[in-house]
């Protein structure tokens, strides 16, 4: 009889998972490069050659086809100057989908703004047009979407609201590195793009961000507000003599991404491209194969996604195909046959034990704010739904050969078809 592996039957999968991130001998001599040129920071001596830092600002900003790239210490710092950057401050209101991770609304609360959760699109997972629509007041300022998983926002809807209500939107871009939305780069649709470059994602430095604008006066801005306030010297630089000058227009944070982890991105964005090409091959495969299975939806990327990334792989699961089981039950099953990591998707910021913003001190500007930021005023049924039914596995599977993806769909069929041995 076949037992599931969770039952003591052995494991579908005798794979060997890719690891992420992944080394080269160029980035372990990029890095090595930092620490014996003695500049380990944008805010360093300069030592007679470009900063990695601003090296990188300038590839990343020529991979996304945009005119400018302040990289940061994190995707959360990213986002943080996006929105100061456009005046977003005290008691404004920002848009932001329900299903996301925590910091796409925590870098809302870090400019004193009210983080106003919308629901999403049960399609892509991302923010709904209408949604959003329907959540704009006299107090918004910003609408801020989340390309989520592998999907991206749907763009043409949302711009199109954004632009009839006059308001910037913010692209955040943690999960999708590289994506085109009808042949545009993600991070160059919107006013601002953030990404992440901590170490799950796409494009991966440990910790790292970056905001990309088109916008010359608002990335002279972002550039002070990660850097203290200061910006680059203008004219020759000198030997042994602080890059940065202390000529600024705005108050800034040090949000700044040191030399080490700028170095890890240039030698890292040289295989972005192939890697994505990699990934889209095999969650295309992976899909067709799981389509076939009963109960079992992979939530494709919408077909104005030109260019696909792919952060996390995401199903859709059917409880009723697996004898009603739980889908936290479901979940464990599914892992022990694939001996990889199998999760839940977020759980919806309504509800999420990650973001209590009403229980935190600093926040607490009035009762009237605190009552504006508590998340549970707002509903959010398909983001509810999301976290009922969506399981999630992360990109490195489909770094695996092609062979690994049947084996992927053999696991989610053997524990649909033997569902009654799930235990309880
Ligand atoms: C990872 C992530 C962030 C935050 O990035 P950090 O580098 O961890 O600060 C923001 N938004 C989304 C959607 C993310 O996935």
């Amino acid at each position: 009889m076949e037992v599931l592996a969770i039952r003591g039957g052995g494991a579908t999968a005798e794979i060997e998972w890719p690891i992420w991130p992944r080394s080269s001998s160029e980035t372990l001599k990029a890095v090595a490069g930092v620490l014996e040129s003695g500049r380990w920071a944008l805010s360093g001596q300069w030592r007679g050659s470009t900063s990695r830092e601003q090296e990188f600002a300038r590839r990343f900003a020529e991979y996304n086809e945009v005119a400018h790239c302040v990289p940061t210490a994190n995707g959360t710092s990213a986002l943080t100057i996006a929105f100061e950057g456009l005046g977003v401050g005290a008691g404004d209101e920002v848009l932001v989908p329900g299903l996301t991770w925590v910091a796409s609304a925590s870098s809302v609360l870090n400019v004193n703004a009210v983080p106003v959760l919308v629901d999403v699109d049960p399609a892509t997972l991302c923010a709904s047009a209408e949604a959003i629509e329907a959540a704009i007041t006299s107090r918004t300022t910003a609408i801020s979407v989340v390309h989520l998983y592998s999907a991206v926002t749907d763009m043409d809807a949302v711009l199109e609201v954004a632009d009839r209500h006059g308001l910037p939107v913010v692209e955040d871009c943690a999960q999708a590195h590289g994506a085109r939305w009808r042949g545009r780069r993600v991070g160059s649709l919107g006013r601002v793009g953030a990404f992440s470059m901590q170490q799950t994602k796409l494009l991966a430095a440990g910790e790292g961000g970056a905001a990309t604008t088109d916008d010359p006066e608002l990335a002279d801005r972002l550039f002070q507000l990660r850097a203290d306030g200061r910006s680059l010297a203008d004219g020759p630089r000198v030997f042994d003599q602080v890059e940065l000058s202390d000529r600024s227009s705005v108050m800034g944070s040090n949000y700044c991404m040191p030399e080490s982890s700028a170095a890890i991105l240039l030698a890292q964005l040289t295989t972005l491209e192939q890697e994505n090409e990699v990934r889209d091959v095999n969650a295309v495969r992976l899909a067709d194969a799981l389509e076939r299975v009963p109960g079992v939806m992979p939530i494709r990327p919408p077909s104005a996604v030109t260019d696909r990334a792919y952060y996390q792989f995401a199903v859709s699961i059917d409880r009723d195909a697996f004898a009603g089981r739980p889908l936290e039950q479901i979940r464990r099953a599914l892992e022990a046959e694939l001996d990889f990591p199998v999760s839940r998707s977020y759980p919806p910021l309504n509800d999420n034990p990650l973001y209590q913003p009403h229980n935190k001190r600093r926040y607490r500007l009035s009762e009237e704010h605190a009552r504006q930021i508590d998340p549970r005023r707002f509903d959010l049924p398909e983001a509810e739904r999301a976290f009922a039914r969506v399981l999630i596995l992360h990109h490195r599977v489909l770094l695996a050969g092609a062979e690994a993806m049947t084996v992927v769909s053999e696991a989610f069929s053997r524990v649909q078809r033997l569902a009654d041995q799930i235990p309880g």
